[in-house]
């Protein structure tokens, strides 16, 4: 936080930075769905809704996970939220208790952590290595214990860009189903995939009575800013879900609620305007790919989807750097030598649970993406 606060108020004083650090689609939210909000305002659909959302979202909701999934959905296994982090934070609040176990694979996103922590539980990591990043059952079978209670899982993942195929997905499952353990499967960036995306409940649909799986527009249709994802999951568990966001957010804003709609309804126009974005993604993903491998040092393995890298740089650590000499020990210290000396905003691995890494997201543009990766080439040469 430290960095983005100096990161910030470098560009606040003119500075030209060049920011790996964004966690968010750089493209606007297609037009119709913005009209749609507008229209919602026009009807004055602008009043509380029902805590679980407005039934249209949630049929929309259902019905598309049947179809990602093949398995049957039904309004009340579905509320809406106000992002998909109102969702994770509800689930983890109904799954868990005081004294719980989480099971959280590194590297991960912090708020995970953190949100398990707010529901009483303990995080336990399940280190992962690098290139693959990914979780074997013998993992989870290692880590498992009386008190487990979930499994959170992210696919494709932030930081690592992962992704689980649906038979890596299954063979999780089936180490699930020798406990009563749940899931807690975040898909916020399953349309941002450069493979085929497995998805948790077409590969284990016997765990479809205890997996809470969260999804929403925020990346998928450059919406961050509109806060609306959603929690699907068994109809007991939905009921306690829809009472905590009844005394928490009361729901998703109704403007918000109307234009997810819109996205939603599989408009060709938008549907064609997301497929351009995800391209451009991967033609960016392949650019970052070549311009940090080129880097004597720094080993950046092909991530399959969501919109970042995570290289390995402890190739680095302990080498004198750029013109000034400067040597490094952990990735906090890179990071902020890179602010210093090439003002490229990247975050260090230390906040994802792995040091000895960095995450760059690549959701800029082609020519700032290009100015960055060659800042850095200057920065870390030895
Ligand atoms: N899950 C992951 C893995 C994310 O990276 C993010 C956004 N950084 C979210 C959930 C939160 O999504 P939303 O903006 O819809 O709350």
């Amino acid at each position: 936080m430290a960095l983005d606060a100096r990161a910030k108020a470098l560009k606040a004083a003119g500075q030209p930075i060049v920011s790996f650090g964004v966690g968010e689609p750089d493209f606007p939210t297609p037009e119709p769905i913005k009209q749609a909000a507008g229209r919602a305002m026009a009807h004055d659909q602008t009043h509380y809704t029902t805590v679980s959302g407005d039934p249209v979202l949630r049929e929309l909701i259902a019905e598309r996970t049947a179809e990602e999934t093949g398995l049957p959905f039904k309004v009340p296994q579905v509320i809406a939220t106000t992002g998909a982090k109102e969702a994770l934070f509800i689930a983890l609040q109904v799954l868990c208790n005081e004294g719980d176990e989480v099971l959280l694979p590194a590297p991960y996103w912090v708020t995970y952590a953190e949100q398990a922590r707010l529901a009483g539980a303990t995080v336990v990591p399940i280190e992962t290595e690098c290139p693959s990043w990914k979780v074997s059952p013998d993992d989870i079978r290692r880590l498992r214990t009386p008190r487990t209670r979930a499994l959170v899982l992210c696919t494709p993942s932030n930081p690592t860009g992962c992704v689980y195929s649906d038979g890596e997905l299954a063979a999780l499952g089936e180490v699930l189903l020798e406990s009563d353990m749940a899931a807690v499967v975040d898909e916020i960036y399953a349309r941002i995939s450069y493979v085929p995306v497995g998805r948790w409940l077409r590969a284990c649909p016997a765990l479809a009575d205890r997996s809470l799986i969260v999804d929403g527009v925020s990346k998928a249709y450059a919406m961050t800013g509109w806060r609306l994802g959603w929690l699907v999951g068994p109809p007991a568990l939905m009921q306690a879900a829809s009472a905590v966001q009844s005394h928490l957010t009361s729901h998703p804003s109704s403007i918000t609620q109307q234009a997810a709609i819109y996205a939603l309804q599989n408009d060709p126009q938008v549907e064609a305007t997301i497929d351009d974005m995800v391209r451009t993604f991967r033609q960016r993903r392949d650019a970052i790919v070549a311009g940090l491998s080129a880097i004597d040092g720094v080993t950046c393995p092909q991530p399959d989807g969501a919109f970042y890298v995570f290289p390995d740089v402890r190739g680095l650590f302990g080498r004198p750097l750029g013109p000034q000499g400067r040597v490094t020990q952990s990735a906090e210290e890179l990071s902020a030598y890179l602010l210093d000396e090439a003002l490229v905003v990247t975050v260090p691995g230390e906040a994802f649970g792995t040091p000895g890494f960095l995450r760059l997201s690549y959701a800029l543009a082609m020519d700032q993406l290009q100015e960055g990766v060659e800042r850095l080439q200057q920065a870390l040469r030895s």
